[in-house]
């Protein structure tokens, strides 16, 4: 039995920007028994995890696994290991996760620059066509699906322009892997992250990661040593890769388990249907919300399936209008991050919680709410 505090906890629908709905077979599969994390039946799950993976961000690369953490040590560990002083970084900044790239590659001693997008419109393509021309830079970033938005960036067409410039392709799938398509190879991306709690539909804990050749080349290329060693891959590959492993640290067994099921649970449904099925929730949504007045914050093009943002109609509090949801519905949804607090309402239909019952318990409660 759990104690009386764990049993006393609210079972919440969790419709915010993540943590979202977690299976029962993924809660079930973290109480599986644990194994030793260098137990040779261990071993044999980390290569089915790393194929799941491969799979889900379409991609061939050796080394994609998921990283100890949640999905800001994806990013974290995307920029230590290819990041040296000095280093030229361009971010396309359009909201909160783009901010926080900034500041990592920044701390790194790396010469960053940015272009920067108003929030709510998607990255554009003529500056930075202009800008990979002008100069060389080692490493272009952008978000696919920023979260704090709502809008969805043009990934595959900006690797187009960074390939030509030689640039290393760093590209945030937190919120997009699991809910739309990631296609890794095919986009040219040398760097990817993800997380477990968004669109994956597991707790949070991991941090799915897929390096290219080429940035495993500017990885063993480096002059000085990778300055974080939890993150360090060089020494994490001797662990999730080749014939005989070495430790290096514990690696979150539990999590692990609960990952396999989540990865099992999206292939076993078809990534097409559940593509299809976040994109059906999205326009279901959105129809509903339109009806009560709610406005997209969005253009109509540009939206995220996974995360809606939206302004609410006049004379509705939108910090009311969540602490509402919460108490008499025990509905989650999401507040407004940075320049858009206090502005617009943003919620998840990301994995399990992309859902018609969801969706409908949403909007009843939304129309039952009297401001
Ligand atoms: C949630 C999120 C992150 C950070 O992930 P954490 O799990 O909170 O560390 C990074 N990028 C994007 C786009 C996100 O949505």
């Amino acid at each position: 039995m759990t104690s009386k505090t764990l049993q006393s906890l609210s079972k919440v629908l969790l419709m915010g920007p993540g943590p979202s709905t977690v299976h029962p077979n993924v809660y079930e599969a973290m109480g599986v028994q644990l194994l030793g994390h260098m137990d040779k039946e261990f071993v044999g799950l980390m290569d089915v995890i790393k194929a799941q993976l491969r799979q889900v961000c379409g991609t061939a690369n050796e080394v994609t696994m998921p990283m100890s953490g949640t999905g800001s040590s994806g990013m974290e560990t995307c920029y230590v290991n290819l990041v040296e002083h000095g280093d030229k970084v361009l971010v396309l900044h359009n909201g909160v996760f783009s901010g926080r790239m900034i500041d990592v590659a920044g701390r790194l001693g790396a010469e960053v620059e940015s272009i920067d997008f108003e929030w709510g419109t998607p990255v554009e393509l003529e500056p930075v066509k202009k800008k990979l021309a002008e100069k060389k830079y080692d490493i272009v970033a952008v978000i696919h699906a920023e979260t704090s938005t709502g809008v969805c960036n043009p990934v595959e067409e900006i690797g187009k322009l960074v390939k030509e410039n030689g640039a290393l392709y760093l590209v945030d799938g937190v919120t997009s892997l699991g809910g739309m398509e990631v296609a890794l190879d095919r986009w040219g991306v040398d760097a990817f992250y993800s997380g477990t709690q968004k669109c994956l539909s597991c707790p949070p804990g991991l941090a799915p990661i897929s390096f290219s050749e080429r940035a495993l080349a500017k990885l063993k290329a480096r002059k000085t040593k990778v300055p974080n060693w939890y993150l360090d891959l060089s020494m994490i590959i001797n662990y999730w890769e080749g014939h005989t492993r070495a430790y290096h640290h514990t690696a979150p067994i539990s999590m692990n388990y609960a990952l396999h099921q989540a990865l099992q649970n999206i292939l076993d449904e078809g990534l097409p249907n559940v593509f299809a099925r976040h994109k059906a929730m999205h326009e279901k949504l959105v129809a509903g919300l339109e009806g009560l007045g709610y406005k997209m914050y969005v253009a109509e093009g540009f939206r995220l399936p996974m995360l809606n943002v939206a302004t609410c109609p006049e004379g509705v509090d939108e910090a009311k209008l969540r602490a509402y949801l919460r108490q008499e519905h025990k509905i989650e949804i999401g507040n407004g991050l940075g320049p858009l607090a206090g502005k617009v309402i943003r919620i998840g239909l990301m994995g399990e919680t992309a859902r018609p019952e969801n969706v409908d318990r949403l909007l009843d409660a939304l129309k039952a709410f009297k401001g």
